[in-house]
């Protein structure tokens, strides 16, 4: 039998809840109802704990013997706490665990009874969802806004009560989420509005777009809606479910379609988040190693003109046993990634199985072939047409996703064709135009030594799985890469560098770099936990951004003294409404006991530029990045500010915690953070802020570099901010990719302005770098030799960091980086610091 978990900020209300619902239940067919509830050690204070969340997760899930767990949550925090503790949990016990939008004590009496009357997850989930009806249908005529006319007479806006099962009914629905509307949340529509379905249609038009009506069970339209964030829905139903089915998409809606809250970036999102890391173009991301072997070509060679049509019958029992083996090689997928690589990547499959069950796909296969082609033919065209209508959207994220209905399109077309899948591929490495997630997640790696794309960025679904299954991947080499089958090729996905053909010595450099990588990773590795002394005694702190609960513990796996930057802008960069200080103390503190004893540098809002935060109001400026960005942006209005510095004050009374102002320029801001710190502390029922709160400043723009010795006075660290003090330096935007060659941050300029602070800051006033530069292994022995004492790293570089770190003296490093600030250009720097074979670009 299912189990159920109740999350709430209070204990008294939770008893309440289970003792209320357990009544809808005989004794001895109740299901086990596990309970995280209130704080830990604070009875009187509300307040929910992601641990102890994780902790009934599990209980529960030993209890259910593998039939599932619903969690119901209360309100707020509580939903974040669950989503957090699904990261906590073992991936088995996740893979079990469905947390529900019901409202939770309807949802509750309603999950206990169904599960009591031998109810599956699903039917317990839907009937919780479905635990506001009966008081919907009760007072919804008063409640809900009166529904105007439309031009066809039928319902507007509003979910009226359930009375004649003809009627159309109506809603409108907001579309939020960082990229709309896009594959998977799609999917989760879709999936919702098949509950219903056929007895129910509904009906999806995107009135902002003026795009639609379209079938809401038709993933490739409701995909193709170009529903981007801000764009209003108008979702139309008619049948007995109808009523039901809108409310459960008013719910969907409300979280983003499932994609809020989203405080947990995969690590790889959240390092392509700075644009300052993908300064090399074509580089996958860090953490990538090199390969070589022998070209292994595929899908490009799926070629329909020779399959002959017969009746339209077989056809289409041809197709449809086609497209059965692909839901099942899906399915098989899907659970794949969902053991190896969490629930997030492994939805990507339950899209493409959505994808093969589209009914507008199906009918136009269906017409195709009755027009008598073949079903291969059929099908080919179709998804050429469905791909087509991708690649028109206006946002980018949503036009790759053309991607994944090429990748459910070459799936049946092998079938149908009788090819082999990808996944057979002999050993040597892969060439493909795109890397799409099933081909990534199928292939073996301990035979495909490596990956070349010919198109596409980093971003693709399909790169970050191989990356993080540990495939090296080199992408958009284009035309290089048009060689045939069997041709060596050698490359080296860190620095791009790609060689077709490779001659004696090109082999063995690139052998020897994998040679030296190699060694190099299971040195760092095996020393990751120990501090860092160079050779000549020096120590250093190596420490970690992060954006996530999740991240800052592979950091602290990764063996990170704590972190040095918590980017709070990225952790709830997907809000509607600011968190509350509750919530931000929850997320806070789960950062801080993951990476306890260690520091955590929690940032304060780092608004503006590129960076725009839903529930912090803004103008239109004709230089955003050079307006009112991190502190600056609560100039006016500092509400949302001191909220922040209300809980990170609260959670510094326990935790060692800094806090690190964005963006500061003059002394002026310096004296207002602190000022606003002090009524903070105030706020939160301290009689001074706390003495144990480290505060700091970033150090990002020329002016405050310049002026380190007066703006650092009296603080307890800087951090610099290498991304943006380069574009400041540069006067070069750091993500416009146009401009690469100009804000590069090892021009000597930039290295100077850093030796500067270094050099001025006031005694005891350390000097850390949180910028990308941090994380580049090969220039922590310059950023050392410069006076940085305090490296903040990506997660996944900080063993490698470290370790040469370890290797150096700091007089050979001190001696580097005099040659270094005395350089002519970056490109004499790179020179200096590279420990790479001086390999050439692609030919
Ligand atoms: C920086 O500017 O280097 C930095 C660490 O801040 P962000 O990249 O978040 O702007
Ligand atoms: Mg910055």
């Amino acid at each position: 039998m299912i189990s159920i978990v109740v999350v709430s900020h209070s204990r008294a209300l939770a008893a309440a809840a289970v003792e209320l619902a357990l009544q809808m239940a005989p004794e001895d067919r109740a299901p086990a109802v596990e309970v995280a509830a209130g704080l830990e050690h604070q009875e009187s204070v509300l307040g929910t704990d992601a641990e102890a969340v994780a902790q009934a997760m599990t209980r529960a899930a030993e209890r259910s013997e593998g039939a599932g767990v619903l969690v119901l949550v209360d309100l707020g925090s509580a939903l974040l706490s669950a989503e957090m503790a699904l990261e906590l949990v073992d991936p088995a016990v996740a893979s079990q665990v469905r947390i529900s939008p019901a409202p939770l004590v309807e949802g509750l009496v309603a999950a206990v009874a169904t599960a009591a009357a031998g109810g599956d997850l699903e039917t317990a989930a839907a009937e919780a969802r479905s635990g506001l009806q009966p008081k919907l249908a009760q007072l919804a005529p008063t409640l809900l806004p009166p529904a105007p006319a439309r031009d066809d007479g039928t319902a507007g806006a509003g979910v009226p009560a359930q009375t004649d099962t003809t009627e159309v009914r109506s809603v409108e629905l907001a579309v939020g989420g960082e990229h709309g509307l896009h594959a998977r949340p799609a999917a989760r529509v879709v999936a919702c509005v098949a509950r219903v379905a056929p007895e129910t249609t509904v009906r999806l038009t995107n009135l902002t777009a003026e795009r639609g009506p379209v079938d809401a069970l038709s993933l490739s339209a409701v995909a193709t809606l170009d529903a981007q964030r801000g764009h209003v829905l108008l979702a139309e139903a008619s049948g007995p479910l109808a009523q039901e089915v809108l409310v459960e998409l008013v719910d969907l809606a409300a979280q983003d379609f499932g994609d809020l809250p989203a405080p947990a970036q995969p690590l790889a999102a959240t390092e392509r988040m700075d644009p300052a890391s993908s300064a090399e173009p074509g580089v996958a991301g860090s953490g990538l190693e090199a390969a070589i072997g022998e070209v292994v070509l595929a899908g490009t060679e799926l070629d329909v003109s020779d399959a002959l049509a017969g009746s339209a019958e077989e056809e289409m029992a041809s197709w449809r046993s086609a497209v059965d083996q692909a839901l099942a090689r899906l399915a098989e997928l899907g659970e794949r990634a969902r053991r190896h690589l969490g629930q997030g990547q492994a939805e990507v499959f339950d899209a493409h199985a959505l994808l093969l069950q589209d009914p507008v796909l199906h009918e136009q296969v269906e017409r195709r072939v009755g027009e008598g082609i073949s079903a291969a033919s059929a099908w080919e065209a179709t998804i050429e047409d469905a791909a087509g209508r991708f690649t028109a959207l206006a946002d980018s994220y949503q036009r790759e996703r053309s991607m994944d209905v090429r990748s459910v399109g070459e799936r049946v077309l092998r079938l149908l064709l009788g090819k082999e899948e990808p996944e057979h591929l002999r050993g040597g490495i892969l060439v493909v135009d795109e890397l799409d997630p099933a081909l990534a997640i199928s292939l073996d790696a301990s035979v495909v030594t490596g990956v070349i794309t010919r198109r596409g960025g980093a971003t693709g679904h399909g790169v970050l799985i191989a990356t993080s299954r540990g495939v090296p991947v080199l992408t958009g080499a284009g035309a290089a890469v048009n060689v045939p089958e069997g041709t060596l090729v050698a490359f080296d996905a860190r620095s791009g560098d790609l060689f077709v053909d490779p001659d004696d010595d090109q082999l063995q450099a690139v052998e020897d770099l994998i040679d030296r990588r190699r060694a190099e990773r299971s040195r760092a590795l095996a020393q990751a936990l120990d501090p860092v002394r160079t050779q000549d005694g020096q120590a250093l702190a190596v420490r970690a951004n992060v954006a996530s609960v999740a991240e800052a513990r592979v950091a602290a796996r990764a063996g990170a003294q704590g972190c040095g930057l918590v980017r709070t802008e990225a952790v709830f960069g997907q809000w509607r409404t600011a968190p509350t200080v509750q919530q931000q103390v929850e997320v806070y503190t789960a950062i801080a006991e993951v990476v306890a004893p260690h520091p955590v540098a929690i940032r304060t809002w780092d608004v503006g530029g590129d960076k725009p935060l839903l529930f912090v109001p803004s103008e239109q400026e004709a230089n955003p990045f050079l307006g009112a960005r991190g502190v600056r942006a609560f100039a006016a209005d500092p509400q949302i500010l001191l909220d922040q510095l209300e809980a990170v004050c609260r959670v510094a009374s326990a935790r060692p915690v800094q806090v690190l102002f964005p963006m500061v320029t003059t002394k002026d801001d310096v004296t207002t953070a602190r000022e606003l710190l002090a009524q903070a502390a105030e706020r939160a029922g301290l009689p001074t802020v706390p003495a144990q709160l480290q505060v700091g400043i970033m150090i990002e723009v020329p002016a405050a570099a310049i002026q380190a010795d007066v703006l650092a006075a009296g603080l307890d660290f800087v951090s610099i901010g290498t991304n943006d003090l380069s574009q400041y330096t540069l006067a070069s935007e750091r993500g416009n990719t146009r401009l690469a060659r100009w804000s590069d941050h090892l021009e000597p300029s930039v290295l100077r302005l850093i030796r500067h602070v270094c050099r001025t800051a006031p005694e005891g006033v350390p000097v850390g770098v949180c910028g990308t530069m941090a994380s580049e292994p090969n220039l922590a022995c310059l950023l050392a030799g410069l006076g940085v004492t305090e490296l903040s790293a990506s997660a996944s570089a900080v063993p490698l960091v470290k370790e040469r770190l370890r290797g150096a003296s700091i007089a050979s490093c001190r001696e580097l980086a005099d040659r270094a600030a005395a350089a002519v250009d970056a490109e004499e720097v790179r020179g200096l610091v590279s420990a790479r074979p001086a390999v050439g670009t692609a030919r």
